[in-house]
């Protein structure tokens, strides 16, 4: 594997190199809100309700009608003329599916929650790139651990970055990255390295006091699927979430064989040159039982969770092609739940881009209606919690 782990470098250096792409503008990160919403707030039919939280969609009949929402101990019902867009994440639009009615039955009548449509594939279909970090000590303190250790190296990472808007803070904790083919069959690259010039125990904790950095390194296409479910029919209680990562023989392979190669990469010049020893796993662990239970130990959420309310043509799925909940008229589903199969790579773009995508049919979809005109009021509303 060291051949192909050289070769792949050399490719990376000569060929495929390029900027690693973040999300930013003038050196500060740039959000979707910031992108998107706060330019839109200047509309009149815009309004932003902050600190609140959306209970439930209401029907008339298997009409979408406006949203029953809680800020604070106020609850209120928003009334929607033309529908209403769901995007809560693949964590919380399949809750919010189901605390109103749509979704499994059985799982349903288990919470109390009166069935609209019986939908078994709501909250199924759960994929995430589970990521497994290799921490090596540096053998030159030129790390962005060496930088945050003194206070000049603090005020110079600071100063860099208010005169130039460059250096460490204007980028992403991950300064680098990589597709790389793994599985000799593999058409296109099949897993994906992030590469921090910083290393700590857990991700975003305190840096390590010695010279550090992290390969990070996930398979793109898990074949492994979990699901969410109710906890309860309170809207304010969180959903269960059942990862069930590493649920296949090829997802258990992955992970062995990833680590195998990002510790290849680590051994092969120029890489080589800087590692001065492996933290984590640790050389200890060496054999497949080994790196295994390293990787079931170790292995985290990129949060890239996504698939739980399902696109496709077929019966079972959630949401049509255009993004409409099926059975029901007037509601639209419009965030990473939506991926039939998990994208290979990040998955913040490819959510703007759903977006972008869903607005151009939505307003196809509706002609001559301006759906911006959500009209909301506080109305009296009892809710059964
Ligand atoms: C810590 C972290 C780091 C990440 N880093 C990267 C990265 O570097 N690159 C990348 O490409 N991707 C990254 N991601 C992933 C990326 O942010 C997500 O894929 C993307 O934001 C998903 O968009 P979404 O619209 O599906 O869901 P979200 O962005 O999760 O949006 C859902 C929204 O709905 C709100 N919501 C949920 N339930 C309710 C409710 N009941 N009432 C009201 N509001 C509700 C939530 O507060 C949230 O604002 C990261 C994610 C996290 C968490």
């Amino acid at each position: 594997m060291a051949w192909r782990a050289r070769r792949i470098l050399t490719a990376a250096r000569r060929k495929a190199r390029g900027y690693f792409q973040l999300t930013t503008r003038n050196g500060w990160r740039m959000s979707a809100a910031d992108a998107y919403l706060r330019p839109a707030t200047k509309r009149a039919n815009v309004s932003v309700l902050t600190d609140t939280q959306v209970l439930r969609i209401l029907f008339d009949g298997r009409q979408a009608i406006g949203v029953a929402c809680r800020t604070g101990e106020t609850t209120r019902v928003v009334k929607a003329r033309r529908g209403v867009i769901l995007s809560a994440g693949a964590i919380q639009s399949p809750q919010l599916l189901m605390l109103s009615g749509i979704g499994p039955a059985k799982h349903l009548q288990e919470h109390d929650v009166p069935v609209l449509i019986d939908r078994p594939s709501v909250g199924q279909n759960l994929q995430d790139h589970l990521q497994f970090r290799l921490i090596y000590r540096c053998a030159k303190a030129i790390t962005t651990n060496d930088a945050l250790r003194t206070l000049w190296g603090r005020a110079k990472l600071g100063l860099e970055w208010l005169l130039f808007r460059t250096g460490a803070l204007a980028v992403g904790i991950n300064q680098g990255g990589m597709f790389a083919r793994l599985m000799a069959n593999a058409k296109t690259p099949d897993i994906q390295f992030h590469v921090a010039t910083l290393s700590a125990d857990i991700a975003g904790g305190k840096v390590h006091d010695f010279p550090g950095f992290t390969l990070s390194v996930c398979q793109l296409r898990p074949e492994s699927r979990g699901h969410i479910a109710l906890a309860s029919s309170d809207p304010m209680a969180r959903p269960r979430i059942f990862a069930n990562y590493l649920a296949t023989a090829t997802d258990r392979d992955y992970a062995v064989q990833s680590i195998g190669f990002a510790r290849k990469l680590a051994g092969t010049p120029p890489l080589a040159d800087l590692v001065e020893a492996e933290v984590t796993p640790s050389p200890g662990v060496r054999t497949e039982g080994e790196v295994l239970d390293f990787a079931r130990r170790n292995g985290a959420t990129i949060f890239h969770p996504s698939g739980t309310c399902r696109m496709g043509s077929d019966e079972d799925a959630v949401v049509d092609p255009r993004l409409r909940v099926r059975g029901v008229a007037g509601l639209w589903v419009v965030d990473c739940s939506i991926m039939p199969t998990l994208v290979s790579g990040n998955t913040n773009v490819p959510a703007m881009m759903i977006a972008e995508k869903a607005a151009d049919m939505i307003l196809e979809d509706n002609e001559e209606q301006h759906l911006g005109r959500t009209s909301w009021q506080a109305q009296p509303y009892r809710i059964a919690i």
